[in-house]
């Protein structure tokens, strides 16, 4: 980055912030709830740690990141400020213990092997169960048909906490209806996790269709931080 020294870095970082979350409060008034049952994460991937620095200096406890060795970096460089990190990305079945030392929860468990991966850590981890929301095997999450195993094998691993379910709304349609068939699946799970009541859903473009829909934790990163440096 080479605007990374300066007096204002991050222009404009505090309003953007703010106006999300005016725009969050006004999405919860229009959805009849409670602003308080809403997590805002910020996603500060590609981003660097300075930058998550002074989201922490505004008053932002909650951050998320999707790659494993980005994430790794900012959680050690950032150490002294108590931040939660929120693992958002895929997750290589390898990569996940080590994730799991400085995620405070992981919302993209898609699969047993990635569950099976993490049952030994040595201490109590937050987990979403993925759900991809388009037939594309490729997409992040896993296949509905796969909900009722996946949330029993949660459920059967002591170190894991299952809070809910987590997606992305597919582009090819409008998300207030990918995010009805999300809560749909979310009652699913609560059938058998009475406890896992939370959904992770909404981004930048679609945080108000998802808070419409029930969502508990707001996963928004551009809105906030602005355009992303490429990705490289
Ligand atoms: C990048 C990302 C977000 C945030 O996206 P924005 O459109 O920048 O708000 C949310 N969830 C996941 C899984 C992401 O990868």
């Amino acid at each position: 980055m080479s605007v990374s020294e300066g007096a204002q870095p991050y222009e404009g970082l505090a309003d953007r912030l703010q106006a999300v979350q005016q725009g969050i409060a006004e999405a919860c008034r229009a959805a009849g709830r409670d602003a308080a049952e809403t997590t805002l994460i910020v996603v500060t991937k590609f981003h660097p740690a300075a930058l998550v620095r002074e989201l922490a200096a505004l008053g932002v406890a909650d951050v998320g990141e999707n790659r494993h060795q980005e994430a790794q970096e900012k959680a050690a460089d950032l150490a002294d400020l108590d931040l939660n990190w929120h693992y958002i990305g895929q997750l290589q079945t390898k990569k996940a213990r080590q994730a799991a030392q400085y995620a405070s929860a992981i919302h993209s468990i898609d699969r047993a092997r990635l569950i099976d991966a993490l049952a030994p850590i040595e201490r109590s981890l937050d987990v979403f169960l993925q759900i991809n929301l388009t037939d594309d095997p490729g997409r992040g999450g896993a296949a509905p048909s796969e909900i009722e195993a996946l949330t029993e094998r949660i459920l059967e691993t002591p170190t894991l906490r299952l809070r809910g379910v987590m997606a992305v709304a597919p582009l090819e349609e409008p998300a207030s209806a990918a995010f009805a068939r999300l809560a749909g699946y979310s009652e699913r799970v609560r059938a058998l996790a009475p406890d896992a009541t939370d959904i992770s859903a909404g981004m930048t473009h679609d945080y108000a269709e998802a808070i419409a829909a029930g969502a508990t934790h707001l996963r928004i990163g551009s809105a906030i931080t602005g355009n992303r440096p490429d990705a490289r």
